[in-house]
């Protein structure tokens, strides 16, 4: 018998999983939100496998990745853990979007018609259907990517459509904020058009909003679902990818 002994990693991820779920909860009830109803996605992008291993150890099931690659180079690492439940959060290139469609579970950057047509023409027949957000653009730069609250209703007809695809939710990345009434505010009109939604459709179920810097303010707007990276893993070297 091995006497198996944790790194430094494992146990600071750990101990930060149980730090940001705690948080959850107590804002949940802050909030009146029903305690449960916000899960934590685990933002693991430019993290080592260690890393998400030592998070799945220590019960974390769902995982954010931004970029393509990565993302199915970890899907088929860690295929032995098979209960991980993948989420793509990042930019789609239509070049990119059979990887994702072959391997994902999840994907909450759906942001245009041509990606959303090739995920369902891409998706295996023997998977079930894609879970897909579609993203919108709420703090109107033109840089960031996501359909207009405006395109919104176009947008959720098409996705509705396809049959290789199951329309979950809405998904932002807003551009940063001062402070919590300013982040609030940039979420209201999201956090509208998602329960209007989601009264049409008992299959839509989740607003993915709130990182590591905002989670009271998405908890309180209504978020389901918070992508939290920095928190849980620390901060992320990129020149280390690059
Ligand atoms: C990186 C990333 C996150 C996590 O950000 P943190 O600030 O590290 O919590 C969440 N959502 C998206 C889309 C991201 O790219």
């Amino acid at each position: 018998m091995s006497i198996e002994v944790e790194s430094n990693e494992a146990q600071e991820i750990k101990v930060n999983l149980a730090r940001v779920s705690r948080k959850v909860e107590q804002l949940e009830q802050q909030y009146q939100r029903k305690v449960g109803s916000v899960r934590v996605l685990a933002v693991s992008k430019t993290k080592p496998l260690s890393a998400l291993e030592a998070a799945y150890s220590a019960g974390q099931r769902a995982f954010g990745e931004n970029y393509v690659q990565e993302a199915v180079d970890k899907y088929h690492a860690l295929a032995h853990l098979s209960d991980i439940e993948w989420h793509f959060i990042g930019p789609i290139q239509s070049n990119k979007s059979r990887l994702i469609a072959e391997t994902m579970h999840w994907v909450h950057s759906v942001d245009r018609e041509k990606i959303a047509r090739r995920l369902s023409e891409q998706r295996p027949d023997d998977l079930p259907a894609l879970n897909v957000c579609i993203q919108v653009n709420i703090s109107g730069e033109d840089t960031k990517a996501g359909v207009t609250l405006s395109e919104l209703n176009d947008m959720v007809a098409l996705v509705a459509e396809l049959p290789n695809l199951r329309l979950r939710g809405l998904m932002a990345i807003p551009a940063p904020q001062d402070n919590h009434d300013a982040q609030c505010a940039v979420y209201e009109p999201l956090a509208q058009a998602f329960v209007e939604l989601s009264k049409s459709d008992s299959m839509i179920d989740t607003l993915s909003i709130g990182m590591s810097g905002d989670l009271p303010a998405a908890i309180e707007s209504g978020s389901t679902m918070v992508r939290v990276g920095t928190a849980i893993f620390g901060e992320r070297d990129y020149s280390a990818k690059a």
